[in-house]
This record gives structure tokens, sequence and C-alpha cells, in this order.
């Protein structure tokens, strides 16, 4: 294996040893470099031996620089190689479930220990072999972060449809022991892994120490296209409930016992239980928000805090928005809210059931701008649809159905604004309605 430079930053310490575009970089101090994680963590010293092939011939190139400096070396990809695909069919995998005709990259399913690190991406690791997870320790890739889903070896090898599933669960011992932070996820599925299974991956998870961060616990989304796969039922209320009282219990000893809570239920239970959410106190630090834990207790104090702050409102300004069904009534509450502090703004709510990918998806996230003109056809009040940019894709150009917030506009004649995903930050722009740039803009008579 070798990693192809791309190109090469000017004045670095690679420009000044003649190293181009095209050449090809073999090993550092006799460690072979695979990718930009070898590349980074070898080439980080003030000296090292570099092995690459030069204009084709294959050369042993002395370097030397400052410390951290970076060498210099750009490469086609970010990871410097392709991305490792997952060799699993899990019940729950979104993946799996997605409508046809849609994006080609929406269908690749990835499972790679350098995205964990790298950008957060969960990992099962039954793609990975010993000596991967040997690297992780010797560098110190901390942390990652792993589907487990259950300690049960059996029940893992069932649920993830991949014989290494249960094998691989040693694997977070030997992080844990080696100092590496684990953050686990637990995708539930009801009745399979919930339960009394549920408590025993927690009551494992928790005695492999200090190693384990923080465990979040997510229902299964299932959507419409199930066709041929494993029968899984949504969680409802009582199922919710249940399954939020094991992880609160679990919780709530933890943090008598270390001071830290663990254990975290994401806040789709207690908007699917109808329970309140918590304080922020319980989230401690956030360590979970990409499962989607404490995002909507951190989402409503930000809301509420900004309206707290003094804003001056200039003229009216009425605005239709749109969320999903889940947090829906959250939203009413905050926009009513928002409209008795600041009555000259007056928000519309319009929860938008998922009928593209149907099922049991209610996020805001995952509406698309098909649902949205199907749905808010004739029914907007204002000339102004307020969009969450939470419901664009990582670009945040175009919808999951690749419809363009302009297109949805258009298609509902109307004009679109975008609202920032913060709380303080969408408070602000609902607040803003545009006239004092308007006044600016019209010349004084
Ligand atoms: S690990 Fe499982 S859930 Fe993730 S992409 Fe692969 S099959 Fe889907």
């Amino acid at each position: 294996m070798a990693v192809t430079i791309q190109n090469i930053d000017e004045n670095s310490p690679a420009e000044a040893l003649g190293l181009r575009a095209g050449d090809v970089l073999l090993s550092v101090d006799g460690e072979p470099l695979n990718d930009m994680l070898d590349y980074q963590f070898y080439t980080d010293s003030p000296h090292f031996s570099l092995v690459a092939r030069v204009s084709g011939q294959e050369k042993t190139l002395a370097v030397a620089k400052d410390e951290y400096a970076p060498f210099g070396c750009n490469f086609a990809t970010y990871l410097a190689d392709k991305k490792h695909s997952c060799a699993n069919h899990c019940m729950f995998c979104f993946i799996e479930q997605l409508p046809p005709g849609m994006r080609e990259t929406m269908y690749f399913k990835d499972d790679d220990e350098r995205l964990s690190f790298l950008f957060g991406n969960y990992i099962t690791m039954t793609n990975m072999a010993d000596h991967e997870i040997d690297r992780i320790i010797k560098m110190h890739i901390s942390p990652m972060n792993i589907s487990v889903h259950t300690t049960n070896p059996a029940l893992r090898v069932r649920m993830l449809a991949n014989r290494r599933g249960g094998e691989t669960l040693g694997y977070l011992a030997r992080l844990a022991n080696a100092g590496i932070a684990v953050n686990c996820q637990l995708v539930l599925c009801r009745g399979v892994n919930d339960g009394e299974e549920l408590r025993r991956t927690l009551s494992d998870l928790l005695a492999l120490g200090p190693g384990i961060r923080s465990i979040a616990a997510v229902p299964s989304g299932l959507t419409r296209y199930r066709k041929g796969l494993y029968p899984l039922m949504p969680y409802d209320a009582a199922s919710s409930a249940e399954v939020i009282d094991i992880l609160e219990a679990y919780g709530n000893s933890q943090k008598e016992k270390t001071g830290s809570r663990i254990v975290f239920p994401s806040d789709e239970w207690y908007l699917n239980a109808g329970r309140p959410l918590p304080s922020a106190a319980f989230y401690e630090d956030y360590a979970q928000l990409e499962n989607g834990v404490g995002m909507w207790r951190l989402f409503h104090d930000e809301f509420l805090d900004e309206l707290a702050r003094p804003h001056r409102v200039i003229g009216q300004k009425q605005i239709d928005l749109v969320t999903g069904t889940l947090a829906a009534p959250l939203i009413t509450d905050m926009m009513a809210e928002l409209h008795r502090q600041y009555p000259a703004v007056t928000p519309h709510v319009h929860p938008i059931q998922n009928d593209f990918f149907g099922g049991n998806v209610s996020v805001a996230g995952l509406v698309t701008g098909r649902d949205i003109v199907a749905q808010c056809k004739g029914k907007l009040q204002s000339g102004r649809l307020g969009i969450p940019e939470v419901m664009l894709r990582d670009e945040k150009d175009r919808f999951l159905d690749d419809m363009t917030p302009a297109e949805v506009g258009e298609a509902l004649g109307v004009q679109v604004e975008l609202l920032p995903c913060g709380g303080g930050e969408e408070a602000r722009a609902l607040l803003r309605t545009g006239l004092h740039l308007e006044r600016r803009r019209t010349p004084r008579g």
C-alpha cells in the first residue's frame, strides 16, 4: 500500500525535497503509509526517513522540518484511501430501507474507523482485523465511536447479520483498557435487544470501566421500505417509557458511583413517550449530541435564552415554518412563547408528516421538499416560509429528495428563509424582519 500525492503546498518541506504531484509515498522510518492517518502520524516528527517513488524511481529521503509543521503533501481524498464499506446487513439498517431512486451516494454503507476518528461516524468493527485495532492503540486514536447494540455475542451476530458480530465485541475491552475513550451507540429494536438484553448490555459495558465514556440508546428508525427485511415493530409511548426507565436507572446509579451518568436516552424516547425532556444538567457535557441526545434541550434553552436578551423588532413579521411531526408540539410551544414576548412576530407552524420515507420516521432532519410542497399547498398564511437547515443534506443546498429550497419556494409561491440549526441563531433569524434594511435602502424624501 502507498499514498499518491495530488499536489504539494508551496514552500513546504515536501516541495523543498523535490516531491511532485503523482509521486508516491511508501513508508516513513520503515512504517508503511496506507492512508491519511499514517501520513499525519508518521510525518509529524522533525526528522524522519522517507521512502518514496519520485518520478518512477524509488528513493530514500532524509527529512528535517519543524516539529508538528505540516510536511506539505495533499491527496485526492481526505482519507488518501478508499472508504471502508460495511460488511453487515443490520436488521434496522436505515440505508437498506431507503426508497429507490435516490442519489447513488445515499446508498453507500460506510463502516470506517478513520471516519470515526475524523468525523465521529459510528463503526461496528466487524470489518476490522487485530492489526487495525493495534494501530488505533499505537496512534492513540481517541475517541472511537462504536455501534455496539448488544453485548450478547449471539444476538449481535443475528442483529448485524455478520458472523464476526460476536467476536469483535472483544475489541471493546482492548480499546477501553488501552486508554482509548469509547462512545457507544445502541440502536434498540423493540423486543430484540431491549428489556433484559438491554440490562445485560449496560452492565457489561459499564463493567469495562472509565474507558467507556458514554452510551447512547436510540430507537430504530423504520421506513415503509422494509419488504423482505426482518419484521420490526416501532416503539410506542408505553414501550418507549419502559426503555427510558431502564436507561435512567443505570444512568442514575452510575452518576451516584462516578459522578457521571454515562448512559443517555436519545430525545426521541422522551418525545415518543410524551415525557418532558430532562434538564440541561442531565446531559452533562452533551457528549452524544450527534446521536440526538440532548439536542432538543440545547435547542430549546438556547432559543429561550436568546428571546430573553433585548431585541428591537422593526415592523411586523409573519412567517410560516415547517418541522417534523415528532417535535411539532415543542416547536409550537416555543413559537407561542416567541409571539408572546414579541407580538410583532407571528410564526405559523406546519408539522410535516413524512410520506417520503413513511413508517415511524418523524424527525425534522428527514423531512423532504416534496412532502413540504404537497402538505403546505394552499395552507400557508404568509408569503414567507421558514425552512430549518437541519432538513438539508450536509452541503446545505438540497433536501434528501434532491429538491432545493428555491424549488420548494417556487412551487408554493413564497419566499424561503433558511433557519439556522442552533436555537439562539434560529431565534435571531425569526426576529429579523428585514425592514431595517429596506429603511436604509429607501432614500429619505
Ligand atoms: S453497520 Fe449496519 S446500520 Fe450501519 S450501514 Fe452497515 S448494515 Fe447499515
